[in-house]
């Protein structure tokens, strides 16, 4: 791993503690499978304090599972950044194999098409 790779392997780093916080909120590590995420049913059993204290949270199952899947596709691509850094293929562009931008790196350091590849 080339070490001007440090900064952003420790902002995906960063990230990842986020969204397993965030998934946390809507959901659970699948048990047959640790890398996969699945919605969980707000817990509706609270009494009233605790329902004021949770007023933001979500509850509406649709809605979770909807939040749950963003969380859960940012987290898989954060995770395979991550795995790339470690492997030494971080950095390269899926598409044309080049080097991908410092600057779009910077702002995605999940990204993995170069400027001129991005959807
Ligand atoms: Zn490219």
């Amino acid at each position: 791993m080339g070490t001007q790779f440090a900064q952003l392997k420790q902002k995906l780093e960063e990230e990842k503690a986020i969204l397993v916080q965030e998934l946390q909120k809507v959901g659970r590590i699948n048990p047959d499978n640790l890398a996969d995420w699945e919605p969980v049913a707000a817990d509706l059993n609270l009494d009233t304090a605790e329902e004021e204290e949770r007023a933001g949270e979500i509850t509406n199952f649709e809605d979770r599972s909807a939040v749950e899947f963003e969380l859960e596709k940012r987290w898989n691509e954060v995770n395979a950044a991550l795995t790339a850094i470690d492997a030494g293929t971080y950095g390269s562009c899926v598409v044309c194999n080049m080097d991908i931008e410092e600057s779009r790196l910077l702002a995605n350091p999940a990204a993995t098409t170069c400027i001129a590849h991005m959807e």
